[in-house]
């Protein structure tokens, strides 16, 4: 198996290639790790090697339809065992998955139980999935992912071949995020990597929480050109803002501007605005820039108005 780019643990590489390439596919597996680490991931890939017919030189081939339903979630044999309105997952999907799997499989040789949520599964839900992993019909296979594996009984770890996902390398990461997220920076995306502990899903989800408003971008741009009149067709508008609009607007142009401090005192950069700020201002001006928005939040919180808060930041925002 292939799952370059995925997983940067070589051990569960290792032991998946191993447990692949002799033929042997246990049962039930429990794939661990925090959010973000790449289990569901790693569950898809495990799913479309189980379903894969083998028309390439390597297993999940890719191109095959067992690989292509795993990978789209279509698959007929790949079942998703959850109890997506309630919190706890409950007993009865279980039972309803241990009903199902007296059913052959529609069209794989296999068929696959994924339970996403493993730590969230009650006592009687895990003594119930329990009996199904003692005595599993040849075809089946479940999947547990837990975000915690001591959730899980003992009698159940026991029973599975456990993979605990770890952070991924930054050599293997980097390329991993170029190609989803091609265009950011690669500071940013250095920057997403380490706020994220090496977890790529993690990650992920910061570069989209990165994204500055609009009007934050704009700001950028104007202040980093120095372009005095695109900063106060950004300005001049707030003055009509409502205090409630105003207040999380000004901390938004603060934080932007402190990311820039940071990104020129060595740190990774922040956000992409941070970065093509530091490319044209120095590091008083950021400070003073920094300040006067400070004051300009003070003064709010103070009941200054709007528009005399848009005016003072229009003056000193040059
Ligand atoms: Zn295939």
């Amino acid at each position: 198996m292939d799952f370059t780019g995925f997983l940067g643990n070589d051990a569960v590489k290792t032991r998946l290639s191993g447990a692949f390439a002799s033929g042997r596919v246990a049962h039930s597996y429990l794939i661990c790790g925090p959010a973000g680490s790449g289990k569901h991931t790693l569950a898809r890939l495990l799913g479309a090697a189980m379903q894969c017919e083998g028309r390439g030189g390597k297993i999940p081939c890719g191109v095959c339809s067992g690989c292509r339903k795993a990978f789209e979630g279509v698959h007929p044999d790949i079942i998703t065992v959850d109890d997506p309105d309630h919190k706890a997952m409950t007993v009865d999907p279980i039972r309803a998955a241990r009903s199902d799997m007296f059913i052959r499989p529609n069209e794989g040789k296999r068929k696959l139980y994924i339970i996403p949520r493993g730590q969230e599964m009650n006592e009687s839900a895990q003594n119930a999935l329990l009996k199904i992993l003692e005595e599993p019909p040849d075809y089946g296979v479940f999947l547990i992912l837990s975000t915690n594996a001591e959730r899980l009984l003992p009698t159940i770890r026991s029973r599975c071949a456990e993979l605990q996902l770890g952070p991924v390398e930054q050599r293997e990461a980097l390329p991993f995020l170029r190609q989803h997220a091609p265009d950011k920076p690669d500071g940013v995306l250095r920057a997403a990597y380490l706020r994220a502990g090496g977890f790529l899903g993690q990650a992920l989800t910061l570069l989209q929480d990165a994204e500055d408003e609009p009007f934050v971008r704009q700001f950028a741009a104007a202040y980093a050109a120095r372009d005095r009149m695109a900063l106060l067709r950004v300005l001049l508008p707030m003055e009509k803002a409502k205090r409630e609009q105003l207040l999380p607007a000004l901390q938004q142009l603060r934080a932007c501007i402190c990311g820039a401090l940071a990104q020129r005192s060595g740190l990774e950069a922040a956000s992409e605005s941070a970065a093509q700020i530091v490319a044209s201002r120095s590091g008083s001006e950021l400070l003073q820039a920094s300040d006067s928005i400070q004051a300009a939040i003070d003064a709010l919180a103070a009941n200054a108005s709007a528009g005399a808060v848009t005016g003072f930041l229009a003056m000193k925002l040059r």
